[in-house]
């Protein structure tokens, strides 16, 4: 029945995995949605505009006020100007890459993007009829060194710039970056993305930045927007969302900027999959943008200890750890537990020892390439992953 490019996509490993944690009583370290709520004043603002009527469709672009206040964030953090009018609304991130996605291939058309990806690019990329073209990031070396031998911090992943540039060819159309990056928690520094924007604007590719994990860079990183480095913002849409940020996954609420001509295309295409969505989210999520850094430092440092917690119990229980730089999100490989396949171990985790990942090789268009990994989601209350490692630990092969 299903159309055939679509068949390779029928489930989500996100909706597999949590039903598995629902089902066995796990603790669900799968998905990536935080256990607490967002900023009291976000909820309480939200609650107000329900009680206040603001329930029908908004804007078909959104609401004006969220459009100037993610002007606004994008002149607070990154020092870009961006007009308001080429602020576009979206049912979260997911819904402005797929209308990018939709807007601009035609079929057969090429998308570069880095593997392991997050779920919805390749199935976006198969609905349009394009051609995903994925570039490995590879674990780098030293992983499960020391964590912190005199402030060095083992690496996690990165690219081989040839196999970047090998990805391109006349067919290129889109770049789809995301950093920082689902599920292996690098963070692409100015030379990675000076890189890739060399090559997008050498074979006239559009960039796509998904962003939603801006807020969440670690041990002092700085999140580079490719929109900020220079001839880049020409080329450039720029997709972020309120759901990580304000830990309001289930609201939906995102947005996209750039260009004015390729917003137009994206919008062209997005006001047929959802039309709108979230009217009283919107003005709330405004709001919350202007929040004081106090809110967003506090963020990234609580994210930051969780992923201390998480990655230090996951190498006692003897994984091997891959340096999470940004995100909700640490990468293991299960070989040193004696397993080879990722898939396997997270398929019987939840019964084994009461916790559930989710399997690296699900991202993969080359599942090899994710085979051993496993990822696990540190976006939970402290006393949650302390039980989590405990039960890990559980998994560690008897001495002798
Ligand atoms: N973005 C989240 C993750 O990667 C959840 C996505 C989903 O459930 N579709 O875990």
């Amino acid at each position: 029945m299903l159309v055939e490019r679509m068949r390779p996509h029928t489930s989500t490993i996100f909706a597999e995995m949590s039903a598995l944690a629902l089902r066995t009583g796990a603790i669900n370290l799968g998905q990536g949605f935080p256990d607490t709520d967002g900023p009291p004043s976000l909820l309480a603002d939200a609650a107000a505009n329900i009680g206040s009527g603001i329930n029908q469709y908004p804007p078909g672009v959104g609401a004006p006020e969220l459009r100037a206040a993610v002007a606004e964030h994008q002149r607070r953090f990154y020092g870009m100007d961006v007009d308001p009018d080429a602020v576009l609304v979206t049912t979260g991130a997911t819904e402005a890459i797929a209308s990018a996605v939709l807007a601009f291939c035609e079929p057969g058309d090429e998308v570069v993007t880095f593997q392991p990806y997050y779920d919805s690019y390749a199935a976006t990329i198969a609905l349009a009829g394009a051609v995903l073209r994925p570039v490995p990031l590879r674990p780098n070396a030293n992983a499960n060194a020391n964590p912190n031998p005199g402030g060095q911090r083992p690496p996690g992943f990165g690219f081989d710039s040839d196999e970047l540039r090998a990805a391109f060819s006349s067919r290129t159309r889109l770049v789809l970056v995301n950093t920082p990056h689902n599920p292996t928690g690098a963070v692409f520094d100015r030379e990675q993305l000076t890189l890739i924007g060399q090559l997008a604007a050498e074979y006239g590719a559009v960039i796509v930045t998904d962003e939603v994990y801006e807020h969440m860079v670690y041990d002092g990183r700085e999140h580079v927007s490719m929109a900020t480095l220079p001839g880049m913002a020409e080329r450039t849409l720029t997709i972020s969302a309120a759901g990580k940020t304000f830990s309001v996954t289930g609201w939906k609420i995102g947005w996209v900027h750039g260009p004015a001509e390729l917003v137009a295309a994206v919008r062209a295409v997005k006001q047929f999959l959802t039309y709108v969505s979230g009217a009283p989210f919107q003005p709330a999520v405004a709001a919350a943008l202007a929040l004081p850094d106090s809110f967003y430092a506090q963020l990234a440092s609580d994210l930051q200890r969780k992923r201390d917690l998480l990655s230090a119990g996951l190498r006692t229980a003897g994984f091997t750890v891959f340096d999470s730089a940004g995100t909700y999100f640490v990468v293991t490989d299960v070989r040193p537990l004696g397993y080879e396949d990722g898939a396997e171990f997270c398929w019987s985790l939840p019964e084994r020892v009461g916790v559930a990942a989710v399997p690296v090789s699900v991202f993969c268009a080359d599942p090899e390439l994710g085979r051993p990994l496993v990822r696990f989601a540190f976006c939970k209350r402290d006393e949650v992953l302390t039980e989590a490692v405990a039960r890990l630990v559980a998994l560690r092969a008897p001495a002798g």
